[in-house]
């Protein structure tokens, strides 16, 4: 019998990235290409056959050898239907079904998740979460994100729904958040809002030259004031975690996107909050930092792509 061969794609606002992956989750070949989603969604479509048609060429394999498509895509979609939800950061792209045009062009079966959901699959599948049935992926960057995995599939809400966990209410009198709650951890611990808690606690200081990255860098100098900072958000970050695993008491918790590179710098603060938590198993939990990077993404893509095939 042939190996299995996919391609895991993933979908974000400003780059599409494509890799031909084998059923180990190696990966042959990869492409990127700009999203470009304002040049319309016919265009964008006849761009991702050609970038799947290109590395299934560097991976010296013919179209036939495809046996399935996945995709992880910026968020909302309906990973039941194949639609894409996203007026934020795919503009004119709301409301198609990628699913349906792929697979009537390729004719392969053809999933779609939430790209947050497709890193958890990727991180419980090959990096962190390897051998865990229950795992919890925490996604830091611009936002707070992240993806459940329960006995090995993804968790969904009512009408395959991605549970907001960025939108968790950590305090009642925190900032006003677009989602309409006030006090959410994404307002209060992604990188802007780290950013913004060191503009407050130093205005001396030229707020353009502030931002999330600088504020680590200096709290790994040892400045005091972006310590301080650093702390005050690890303990936020505690508090976010606490009520994933009230909830879902999962055997690992863990931490990717940018932010998170800096697991270390969070990590006593986090796991020094959730060892006071005396209703949870936490002796059994763990907290690990994400070990495939940027490549989540394609290679939980890919996991979706097999288990279609
Ligand atoms: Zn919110």
């Amino acid at each position: 019998m042939k190996e299995r061969l996919v391609v895991g794609i993933d979908i974000g606002g400003t780059k599409i990235a494509a890799a031909a992956i084998d059923a180990q989750g190696q990966i042959l070949s990869r492409r990127v290409i700009p999203t470009e989603a304002e040049r319309g969604f016919q265009d964008g479509v006849q761009r991702i056959v050609r970038l799947i048609e290109q590395v299934m060429a560097d991976a010296h394999r013919r179209r036939a050898d495809l046996d399935a498509i996945g995709i992880g895509c910026a968020g909302p979609v309906n990973p039941l239907t194949g639609t894409i939800d996203n007026p934020y950061t795919l503009p004119t792209w709301d409301g198609v079904n990628i699913v349906d045009a792929l697979q009537r062009i390729l004719n392969v079966p053809v999933g779609l998740e939430n790209d947050a959901d497709a890193a958890a699959l990727g991180e419980y599948w090959l990096g962190a979460g390897q051998n865990a049935s229950i795992v919890v992926m925490v996604t830091v960057g611009t936002g707070i994100g992240g993806g459940v995995i329960l006995d090995g599939r993804v968790y969904r809400g009512v009408g395959g729904a991605h549970p907001e966990i960025g939108h968790l209410a950590i305090t009642a009198t925190g900032p006003e958040c677009y989602c309409g709650l006030r006090g959410c951890w994404e307002s209060l611990a992604s990188g802007p809002a780290i950013a913004a808690a060191m503009r407050a606690r130093a205005p001396e200081r030229d707020p353009t030259s502030v931002t999330g990255a600088s504020v680590l860098a200096e709290a790994r100098r040892g400045d005091p004031t972006a310590r301080a900072v650093v702390v005050r958000a690890a303990q936020v970050m505690a508090r976010g975690v606490f009520t994933l695993i009230n909830l879902y008491v999962p055997q690992v918790v863990v931490f990717g996107g940018g932010v998170m590179q800096a697991y270390d710098l969070f990590a006593p603060t986090i796991q020094e909050q959730i060892g006071r938590d005396t209703m949870a198993p936490v002796d059994r939990i763990e907290l690990r930092k994400a070990a495939l990077g940027t490549d989540a993404g394609l290679l939980g893509a890919a996991r979706v792509a097999l288990d279609r095939a």
